[in-house]
């Protein structure tokens, strides 16, 4: 799968910094699981309970922030957040290949460059 820096930078910032997110963010956020969820079960009573008690379906700003779909939300709001709360959001990024790495405190890159650590001197690049 080709790498995508700015999917990377959302995916991040949604994992890491969801303590950052307001009230109505917190609740699309409820929302877009119960009705992932609600969209995988089989049972179409127990998928109605879970998107009327968990989807949040008659909130009208949840359903207005998720009128471009789940994706589109999630970028508005990273967007959001790395502008508002900049000085709180530290991208931990690969000083070898530039890759956003899994986690804030990750060592390790996918190009396998163990973060932090210098290369030995005189070894070429392989
Ligand atoms: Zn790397």
């Amino acid at each position: 799968m080709q790498y995508n820096d700015a999917a990377e930078v959302v995916w991040y910032v949604w994992k890491h910094y969801q303590h950052l997110l307001s009230g109505l963010e917190i609740r699309v956020d409820k929302a877009i699981l119960a009705r992932e969820k609600a969209s995988a079960v089989n049972n179409p009573n127990l998928a109605k309970r879970l998107e009327k008690d968990l989807g949040f379906v008659l909130d009208e700003e949840v359903n207005k922030a998720l009128a471009d779909g789940p994706e589109s939300f999630r970028r508005r709001v990273c967007q959001r957040l790395l502008s508002a709360e900049a000085a709180s959001i530290a991208i931990n990024r690969c000083p070898q290949c530039g890759r956003v790495t899994r986690a804030p405190r990750a060592k390790q890159c996918f190009c396998s460059v163990v973060i932090g650590m210098p290369r030995p001197p005189n070894k070429p690049l392989s």
